[in-house]
């Protein structure tokens, strides 16, 4: 659990829906994160959703699939729509899957999973998704002390049988935990499991860096730049490293889908849909309810309140170009609500780790780099879809 303070404002019961902005969603494309439960089958030690008791708290879906159609047709009618599902663990709420599945078959449709169950998704299903992110810690003594025993091995079993039958990518997502989390573990992840086609990571959002742990994480950073830059016939594809390779080449990319603010959508087009209903910019932060941005039955949407604010350092940065406000919760509580403890704990130490990854990047010339590549490396480099589904920075 997060130590940063929770002196949030208590939910309101409007009497009336709030009216709707105008034109909620910056761009042209919207994820909309259907939270399918808050319960789980596991219980990670560091799970955001127990900030605030959140996990657990809502295990029944108040909405139904008219209500959800009818917020979609006043909303998000104009928009490209890709749903992800989201929980607790979705799986769990297979008959909601389904549904949404059936009801919009002509969105994309991406699961973010543990992967214990992934082996009970029927094969059209399976087939239908875009990209399923699959919550990871690392090898296999990582993954089981964070997750119970024997529980890496039941997931990568499963995505061994399921990996052919999706219809697109397999992303390991790991949370940057243990500092003594090795390059060996996350490069096997990376490049010797054949059904993970990406690895994604982001450091842990808790006061996990004192001591040497930046440090040791430091020296694991240079292995896998290194590694990243060696080869130019292939990608090593570790999610963060390319974002921020193609944000430095084209730093457009890193603009272009967002309007021009943070990489993980929550400021222009991610809305998490709570199993009540509730609709809040970023799934990390449904504990506030003053983030609140909408309601399905309500039928009602504003624009995300998780903004940038002058309060904020980024635009002073030199990681500012190809970062672009990392993540907007830490900045959020470690800046507008001035929780310095989290600023001095959390997010200054993790700001280091990004700034290091750059300069890192820039040591091996990426330019030079870049032009030794051929086409299909560079589009996968550039053009990559898999952008589209996980927060590209750590
Ligand atoms: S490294 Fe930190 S301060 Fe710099 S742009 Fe990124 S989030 Fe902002
Ligand atoms: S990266 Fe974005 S979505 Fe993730 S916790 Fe931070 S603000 Fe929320």
């Amino acid at each position: 659990m997060t130590t940063h303070s929770l002196d949030f404002i208590p939910a309101a019961e409007p009497s009336l829906a709030p009216s709707s902005d105008p034109d909620p969603i910056a761009g042209g494309r919207v994820e909309l994160q259907l939270l399918t439960t808050l319960k789980c089958n596991l219980k990670c030690t560091y799970c955001s959703l127990g900030v605030g008791d959140v996990l657990g708290s809502q295990t029944e879906l108040k909405y139904d699939i008219g209500q959800l159609a009818a917020f979609v047709d006043r909303h998000l009618k104009d928009k490209e729509v890709y749903v992800t599902f989201y929980g607790g663990e979705p799986t769990l709420n297979r008959d909601m899957m389904e549904a949404v599945m059936r009801r919009f078959p002509e969105f994309r449709f991406q699961l973010q999973t543990n992967g214990t169950l992934l082996d009970d998704l029927p094969d059209w299903m399976l087939a239908r998704l875009s990209n399923i992110p699959v919550s990871i810690d690392g090898g296999e003594a990582t993954t089981d002390g964070y997750r119970g025993r024997g529980i890496w091995r039941q997931v990568i079993r499963n995505l061994d049988q399921v990996h052919h039958k999706v219809g697109g990518s397999i992303t390991a997502r790991v949370t940057w935990g243990n500092p003594d989390t090795s390059f060996e573990e996350l490069d096997e992840l990376a490049s010797a499991l054949e059904a993970v086609d990406y690895l994604y990571w982001q450091f842990v959002a808790d006061e996990m860096y004192a001591g040497d742990s930046v440090e040791k994480r430091r020296a694991v950073l240079v292995k896998l730049i290194d590694k990243f830059f060696a080869a130019i016939d292939t990608l090593y594809p570790l999610i963060p490293v390319m974002g921020m390779v193609r944000n430095k080449l084209l730093p457009n990319r890193g603009r272009e889908l967002y309007a021009g603010l943070t990489q993980c959508r929550v400021s222009s087009h991610l809305i998490n849909v709570m199993p009540n209903g509730e609709i809040y910019p970023c799934p990390d932060m449904m504990y506030a309810h003053h983030m609140k941005m909408g309601e399905i039955q309500g039928n009602w949407l504003k624009k995300s309140p998780l903004q940038p604010t002058p309060d904020m350092p980024c635009e002073q940065c030199e990681a500012f170009s190809w970062c672009r406000r990392n993540c907007m919760r830490n900045l959020y509580l470690g800046y507008v609500k001035n929780d310095l403890r989290y600023r001095a704990n959390v997010v200054e130490p993790i700001c280091g780790l990004i700034r290091f990854m750059g300069r890192e990047i820039d040591r091996h010339d990426p330019q030079a780099w870049f032009a030794k590549l051929t086409v299909p490396v560079r589009r996968r480099l550039v053009d990559n879809e898999v952008y589209e589904y996980v927060e590209i920075m750590p």
